[in-house]
């Protein structure tokens, strides 16, 4: 509609004027595009300004036109660096990357903190424009024995439907995949296990050789040449998706035992001494668990109780000097750092030794804080994965809950938030309400930082349990 008029813009920057002939109907982000080659710039970090003193700001977009935000012919333009950025290439101290992710952050209850030392650039989503090739991953070694499995579930002879000898084979007595829904519905599987669903996803014409996992990433890709960085500018290309929160349909470990009852017995007297609440992480192994196809089980060998400070309905995490000693004796005995457990236990009557019921269908099996929590942890441990272009996929890293049953016996139960939680958490926009414990908080975008729309697929009060992975069948060593 908008009559094409062709005009001549000049713009100062440090190092020179330059004449840029645009044209009224081009979008202002055209102008960014012209004026970077122009300049012959090395990024778009830079803004545009009417006035000299670095007022009226131009911001670049795709839906407005140089007349609308009131450019005309002759204007002068003024380019400006965002915070103090290298336009131009010049041998410069490359800056130092800001993946100095302590393993030694203090990991405090208060899951903001969490979310803003996560971030492993490892997991961050790739640059623009990465390549495909995938690493040589070294995998736990639980994964490398299920690889070796062809996961086949085995049936025996239908007697009512097979009509052929007890040497033949039939479509009723066929071995099944790993992955048969079926299968899982009749045994009340939920969830496949990891390497089923990997399977799954190989089994397809190409037989896998072309699949990708890649970790969710709700950050805006770096280095998008198309227009200066957030906020003032956000494309296609470099913006993280929207987010469906979804069940998961597979998890990373299906089952998890401790190697005796006397560990969990002694993490407890603490509370039973104290009425405090406890943390511990958990050290041991993965081994493959046979109740599910191609299952993971982790198996606890002992449980270390770091420096805290806790009440009767708090836990508050310490610095640990000897946190890096305690790994390397770990390491030493072939066992690893491969989940956490924490009390919630209030005394019902003392004398019998019950305690109360507190976590429910009806109210939450798992506190947001302690979903962020454990999506903290879970980032801090990343699975390895052969199928991922960083290397890492999920993570194995369980949680586990002591509480109260239903008849007010101490319980246990285990945990994983899914891949999506934890990219929430790692990406800090996942943060805890005040009064509800049950619901966790997707911050709104700011100027700092873009959040990508979630979106909920089930009623409110089931939100929760969406992002919490599937209950686990614990071995109880609890007497
Ligand atoms: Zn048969
Ligand atoms: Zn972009």
């Amino acid at each position: 509609m908008s009559k094409s008029r062709q005009i001549t813009l000049r713009v100062q920057s440090s190092e020179g004027t330059k004449r840029i002939d645009a044209d009224l109907s081009d979008t202002v982000s055209t102008l960014f595009e012209k004026v970077f080659n122009a300049f012959n710039l090395n990024s778009f970090t830079f803004g545009l300004y009417k006035r000299r003193n670095h007022q009226d700001e131009i911001i670049s977009t795709r839906s407005k036109t140089l007349s609308e935000v009131g450019l005309s012919h002759g204007d002068m333009l003024y380019l400006v660096p965002f915070n103090g950025a290298q336009l131009w290439n010049t041998p410069s101290g490359s800056k130092t990357s800001e993946n100095s992710s302590s393993s030694n952050a203090i990991a405090t209850r208060g899951p903001t903190d969490a979310g803003s030392n996560t971030s492993r650039s490892i997991l961050n989503s790739a640059i623009i424009g990465s390549l495909r090739s995938l690493p040589n991953v070294v995998e736990d070694e639980v994964d490398e024995q299920l690889w070796k499995l062809d996961g086949k579930i085995q049936r025996k002879r239908d007697e009512k439907l097979c009509r052929h000898g007890p040497n033949g084979c039939c479509v009723h007595c066929s071995p099944l995949e790993p992955f048969d829904e079926i299968y899982m519905k009749e045994q009340n599987i939920k969830h496949l296990s990891f390497h089923a669903y990997l399977r799954k996803l190989t089994a397809g014409v190409d037989r896998g050789k072309f699949i990708q996992l890649d970790d969710i990433s709700c950050r805006i890709k770096t280095g998008c040449k198309d227009h200066p960085p957030w906020p003032r500018g956000i494309c296609s290309k470099c913006q993280p998706p929207s987010i469906t929160l979804n069940r998961q349909t597979y998890r990373h470990v299906d089952n998890v035992m401790f190697e005796n009852a006397s560990l969990v017995e002694r993490f407890l007297n603490y509370w039973r001494s104290t009425g405090h609440q406890r943390i511990g992480y958990l050290y041991g192994k993965y081994e493959i668990h046979t109740d599910v196809p191609l299952g993971i089980r982790a198996v606890v060998a002992a449980i270390y109780e770091p420096p805290q400070e806790s009440t009767k309905d708090s836990i508050k995490l310490l610095p640990d000097e000897r946190e890096g000693l305690v790994d390397e004796l770990a390491r030493s005995l072939n066992l690893k750092r491969i989940g956490w457990i924490f009390t919630d236990l209030i005394a019902d009557d003392v004398k019998k030794g019950t305690v109360k019921h507190v976590r429910n269908i009806e109210s939450h099996f798992l506190s947001a804080q302690e979903c962020i929590m454990a999506g903290y942890f879970q980032n801090q441990f990343p699975n390895p994965c052969r199928f991922s272009p960083s290397g890492y996929f999920g993570s194995k890293f369980v949680t586990v809950c002591v509480t109260g049953d239903d008849k007010n016996q101490v319980h246990m139960e285990g945990y994983q938030v899914s891949n999506q939680c934890s990219a929430l958490v790692r990406d800090s926009c996942l943060v805890p309400t005040k009064d509800a414990p049950e619901l966790g908080y997707v911050i709104e975008s700011t100027d700092k930082q873009y959040v990508p729309d979630v979106f909920y697929k089930v009623s409110d009060s089931e939100r929760l349990n969406d992002i919490i992975n599937g209950q686990y069948t614990l071995e109880d060593f609890l007497n």
